[in-house]
């Protein structure tokens, strides 16, 4: 994606209020990011650590998702989940289910939309074999990077797709 600013962020929040979007902590750093490698921009809030948010450009302009992190029930050590944006498969504790309010008249009457995605939202690095799961949690698949890249970018956009009107 390309590089945002903090204004292009702020401004890009479609699911929650003003207020909030004004608040909320931004990544440190944010000339730094690896943008490149970035489909989205994705992390959580270090002073409120049920929020996260994911901002994305979704055919062109800047969406924005507010999402609320329900820390998924614990199955043991050994289990693992998988994130369904990029399908990484993580030990307990990696994967969390992440809820954003959709947008509109549904998000009025409280519609929300939920996703299984990685606890740190780096789904786009460990597309790109740049981070690694802890546990190492890589299906093998035959896919190249190009194709892994071509598929969290349709499960991006079928999230988006969901979450706003
Ligand atoms: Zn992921």
């Amino acid at each position: 994606m390309r590089p945002v600013t903090e204004h292009d962020i702020r401004t890009s929040f479609v699911n929650c209020s003003k207020g909030e979007a004004k608040r909320l902590d931004l990544p440190r750093d944010l000339a730094q990011h690896p943008w490149d490698d970035l489909d989205f921009l994705g992390w959580r809030d270090p002073g409120a650590p049920e929020r996260a948010y994911l901002v994305a450009e979704r055919d062109g302009p800047l969406v924005g998702i507010a999402l609320r992190v329900t820390s998924g029930a614990s199955r043991g050590f050994t289990s693992r989940s998988m994130c369904s944006m990029c399908l990484t498969t993580h030990t307990s504790g990696g994967v969390a289910l992440m809820t954003a309010r959709r947008t509109g008249e549904a998000g009025r009457q409280g519609n929300s939309v939920g996703q299984y995605l990685c606890v740190d939202l780096a789904c786009s690095l460990y597309t790109r074999g740049k981070r690694e799961a802890a546990g190492g949690g890589v299906i093998d698949e035959s896919l190249t990077v190009e194709e892994k890249v071509a598929r969290i970018r349709a499960n991006l956009h079928s999230f988006l797709d969901k979450v706003v009107e």
